[in-house]
């Protein structure tokens, strides 16, 4: 689903991030990638889900695929119909100011019909088994519940493979328990 061939970054500022990287993640496979900060995990996940190369303009040497298809051919949207990527911070990538809204955002930009987007929205909130955030403010959500939205936003899109970047970072444990749940709910539905 994801492979890297030799993959090498270097940023603008001529810091290398990667080095020679291979690696082959499969169909439905759930794969943890650890290291102290600055080991470069972060700039890993922006060469899957291709903000290496087509938004981040350092150096890349080496090929990624996703689902078959070289990362560095297609353009920015058409990776991300494959590859979701939920931020370190989930505020940062909130649009709207409600859960429903939020959720919806994503399949907006996928150009889906009204009716068929606030069915989804509504299958989203069962499948994750989160319908007690529906309808709520995003100002009013712990991190744990923001969390919880920012997965759902990209999950409705329906992204064969979904990258969490230090996902349980800024949850206590209980929340991170739901983030588990939710995790297990995602790699039992297939998701990579
Ligand atoms: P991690 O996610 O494991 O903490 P990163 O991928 O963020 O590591 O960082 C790896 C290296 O790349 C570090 O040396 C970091 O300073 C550098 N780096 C990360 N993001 C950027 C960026 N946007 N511009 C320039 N250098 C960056
Ligand atoms: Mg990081």
């Amino acid at each position: 689903m994801i492979l890297l061939k030799d993959v090498s970054y270097e940023w603008e500022d001529g810091r290398t991030a990667l080095k020679n990287i291979n690696l082959e993640i499969k169909k439905g496979e759930f794969v943890l990638i650890s290291g102290k900060s600055g080991s470069g995990k972060s700039t890993l996940g922006s060469v899957m889900n291709g903000l290496i190369p087509h938004y981040y303009k350092g150096k890349m040497k080496g090929e990624a695929f996703a689902s078959g298809k070289d990362i560095s051919k297609l353009l920015l949207h058409e990776v991300g119909h494959i590859v979701g990527t939920v931020f370190q911070d989930p505020r940062s990538q909130f649009f709207t100011t409600t859960t429903d809204e939020e959720i919806a955002f994503g399949l907006q930009t996928i150009c889906k019909s009204r009716d068929e987007i606030k069915q989804r929205v509504e299958e989203v909130y069962v499948e994750l088994d989160i319908e007690e955030l529906k309808g709520k403010s995003v100002f009013e959500l712990s991190s744990g519940q923001k969390q919880k939205i920012a997965i759902a936003s990209i999950y409705a899109m329906n992204p064969k493979v979904l990258i969490l970047d230090e996902p349980s970072a800024n949850l206590d444990m209980k929340a991170t328990f739901d983030l588990f749940l939710i995790l297990e709910k995602l790699k039992k539905k297939g998701t990579t």
